[in-house]
Order: C-alpha cells, then structure tokens, then sequence
C-alpha cells in the first residue's frame, strides 16, 4: 500500500519549499520529500534580493539567522578598479545568507512534512503519479534541483545544453577582511564572473561561474580560472594567502533560462532549477525557484496556467525595465 498525498514535491530547496508553503497556507496536502536530511549544504554564494523576501511575505527583521546587506563593487575588464558601486543605485536592496539556514528555514516555515527520501523511480497509472512503490499522489512537482528525477522520467529533452552555467565555489569562516561584496566580471577572460560574498556572521563565499560552451572551446578550466582568482584576491589583500593554499572548492552545474523546453505535462509541474530557469544576466537563480514554485502552487490550486513566460528572465531588469527594456542584455552570454 502506498501513502497518498494530494500533492507530492521532490526536493525542498527554495522551489519545493515555496510551492509548499503557498499550497500548506491554502490548506492543502502536501509531502515534501530530500534525498538529504535538513540542514543541508548548498552549493550557493547565497546571494538574494528584496523580491525573494517580497514574494515570500518576510522582512530581514523576520529571519532568525544571518542576512548581511550587500554593499557591492562591480569590476570589468580592462579596469582594476570598481566600475560600478551600489551606492549608485539605492532603491536595490540585495543581501547574503547561509543557503544552509536559510533553505532549512524556509522549509521549516512551509510547515508542510518533510521526509528523507531519494526518489529513484516515478510511473504514471491513470490520473497518479506512484514514487517508488511508496508514495502516490494527483499533483507531482519535481523541485529536485539539475538532477531532479522528476525532469529525467518525464521532461528528458528539456534542457538546452548551450545553458549550461559551471560553478566552482567555497564557503568557510573567515574573519572578515571586508565587508564587500566584489564581483569580478570575465574574469581572466572567463564567460561569466568570479564574487567574493561576506556572510554577515563571519562567514565568506568564494567562487566563479561560466558558461560550460567557454570552458569547451578554451584552453583553460575552471579549475585555472579560481586559481587566477585566489592569486587576485591575495593581492587585493582580501584573502590570506595561506588560507588561499588550503581551499579545497567544489563544483556544480545550473541551468540558465532557456525558451526551449515544457514546464508542465499533465498535473506534473518542473520548478527552479530542474527547469533550467536561472536568470540569463546574473545566473540568479533563487528568485526563479521561489517564482516558478508559486506559480505552480498556484495552477494547482486552479487560479492560473503554469507556462515558462510568467517567470522573468532578467534579474536587472526588474529594476530597469521601464528604461532599459530594448536593451536587455544576456550579460553571461555576450561576455
Ligand atoms: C556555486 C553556485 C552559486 C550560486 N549563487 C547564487 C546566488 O548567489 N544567488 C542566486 O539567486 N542563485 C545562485 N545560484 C543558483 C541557485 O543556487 C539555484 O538556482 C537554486 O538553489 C535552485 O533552487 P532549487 O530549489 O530549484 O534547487 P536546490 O536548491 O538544488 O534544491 C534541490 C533539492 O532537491 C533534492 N534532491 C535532488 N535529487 C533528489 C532525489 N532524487 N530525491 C529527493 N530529493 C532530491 C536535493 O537534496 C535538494 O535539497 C548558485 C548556484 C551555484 C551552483
């Protein structure tokens, strides 16, 4: 016999925990089930704008853990200094988290159950949708991050490679040496950008992104390209450079909004990143989870279509629209 649940969402991320709470606060039955037990890593620079607060109806006043209010500088080549500071632009309020609070929490906040689970296998009987033997439900959303099973069962050619965003990333203590946020764009060349991200409890997070068709078509690998960036941050005096020699970065691969590709088949919905919805200038990918796991809670709950053009591609032009709209730039690919 297998556990119903009106709805099921696989993984409980910032899109699964969103389209939780919308669909918990509504009244309905939902199941959240994590390959992981949370609090859980993520790889992330953890970087988040007053739009994901907004649309999550909490203040920083709200947040139990951590938010530190970004004050950034912007470099481009061939400048060695900031080209760009936010003090430019004060109506933008950005700040930094912990992914590994801040995911927990919202998942905590949803109040929908959570269980321990690594979907492996899903099939379709009838109206239901059946996970492993053991969990069947009307409305399945795959919230499971890149490797969302949900996608790979249902939505195989989905994704559009030329998308692909590859990160290399670290975040550890660190007393801070500045509390900036610097952000160096095409970095040595690359297609994408290197941050340096204080937390605001004495935490940092270092890493680049680019996209994967550069690493490709280069000489170089992501690995060389945080090498250059730790040499830059030592000379900048912003890391220590013994700490620099003991980091050991990680990676992971996202996916950049693409027009390719369904979102929903049936009452199967793809959220956050198993759809691939990162926004094309910044790679800011959190903003779209919470999006797009609104949106589906919300076309489950019969008061809208779930399509891929509700949910923006820009993170810029939110704040720019109305002035910049024909020149919308896909920042990462025209590097
Ligand atoms: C290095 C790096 C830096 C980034 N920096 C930023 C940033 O600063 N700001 C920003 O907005 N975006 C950033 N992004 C993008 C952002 O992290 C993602 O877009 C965002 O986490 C997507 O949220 P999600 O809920 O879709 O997926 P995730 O946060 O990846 O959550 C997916 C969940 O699904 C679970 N899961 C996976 N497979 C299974 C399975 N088989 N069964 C059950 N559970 C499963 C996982 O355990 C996980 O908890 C960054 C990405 C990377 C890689």
């Amino acid at each position: 016999m297998s556990e119903y649940y009106e709805t099921i969402i696989v993984g409980g991320g910032p899109a699964g925990s969103s389209c939780a709470w919308k669909l918990k606060k509504q009244g309905r039955e939902v199941l959240v089930l994590d390959k992981e037990s949370f609090p859980r890593l993520k790889l992330c620079a953890g970087w988040i704008t007053s739009k994901v607060m907004e649309q999550l109806e909490f203040t920083p006043e709200d947040y139990p853990h951590s938010m530190l209010k970004m004050k950034t500088q912007i470099y481009v080549p061939p400048f060695s200094f900031p080209v760009f500071a936010s003090w430019a632009t004060p109506w933008r309020k950005d700040y930094s988290i912990r992914r590994i609070e801040f995911d927990h929490w919202l998942l905590q906040r949803s109040q929908a159950p959570m269980k321990t689970h690594q979907v492996k296998k899903i099939t379709k009987q009838g109206e239901h949708y059946i996970i492993d033997d053991q969990y069947e439900c009307k409305y399945l959303v795959g919230a499971g991050g890149t490797g969302c099973p949900v996608r790979r069962t249902f939505f195989p050619n989905q994704r559009d490679p030329k998308k692909l965003m590859l990160t290399l990333e670290q975040e550890f203590e660190y007393p801070q040496r500045d509390n900036k946020t610097h952000i160096f764009f095409a970095d040595h060349g690359l297609k994408g950008y290197s941050w340096y991200v204080p937390k605001g409890n004495g935490f940092l997070n270092i890493g680049l992104g680019g996209l994967s068709s550069y690493f490709v078509g280069s000489k170089t690998n992501i690995r060389s390209h945080f090498q250059w960036f730790l040499r830059d941050l030592v000379k900048r005096e912003l890391l220590d450079d013994k700490i620099s020699q003991e980091l050991k970065p990680s990676g992971h691969g996202y996916y950049l909004f693409s027009k390719q590709g369904e979102v929903k088949q049936n009452n199967c919905f793809l959220i956050g990143d198993s759809a691939g919805l990162a926004s094309v200038d910044l790679g800011e990918g959190i903003c779209p989870s919470i999006e797009s796991g609104l949106l589906a809670a919300d076309a489950i709950l019969g008061n809208c279509q779930y399509t891929k053009k509700a949910i923006s591609r820009f993170s810029l032009n939110r704040f720019w629209s109305w002035i910049i709209k024909p020149w919308q730039i896909p920042i990462l690919e025209v590097l």
